[in-house]
């Protein structure tokens, strides 16, 4: 990995104080993505410890993940990549690109969840 881009991709994700996620959930990862056909910015959790892949003759972690958000039911599928401590730094989706936690709060800040449906 060229520094440059490193530093690039960790501003970008936020790096490793940024990647979210509560502070008793030492073992989640939060991932951001935004949707191509609707824009919605759809978090991703992946557990560390049974999520991730070691990666083949390198150093770090990878995983896939189908993703699918409440907008529409485009299936977006990405593929992460981490270093050893559990940085990511590099993403592959298909069906939409990377987004970051503040692009993610934004969303959901101005799109809230649906209310539950009232029983009939
Ligand atoms: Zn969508």
């Amino acid at each position: 990995m060229i520094p440059v881009l490193a530093k690039l991709l960790g501003r970008l994700f936020g790096g490793a104080r940024g990647s979210g996620g509560a502070p008793d959930d030492r073992s989640g990862i939060y991932l951001h993505v935004r949707c191509r056909a609707c824009g919605e910015i759809i978090r991703v959790r992946v557990n560390r410890h049974n999520d991730l892949s070691p990666i083949e003759d390198g150093d770090g972690f990878h995983v896939r993940k189908s993703i699918i958000g409440r907008h529409c039911f485009r299936r977006i599928d990405a593929e992460f990549t981490f270093d050893k401590a559990y940085r990511q730094v590099d993403a592959t989706i298909a069906g939409g690109v990377v987004a970051t936690r503040e692009e993610w709060e934004a969303w959901e800040a101005s799109h809230p969840a649906p209310a539950p449906a009232e029983p009939s």
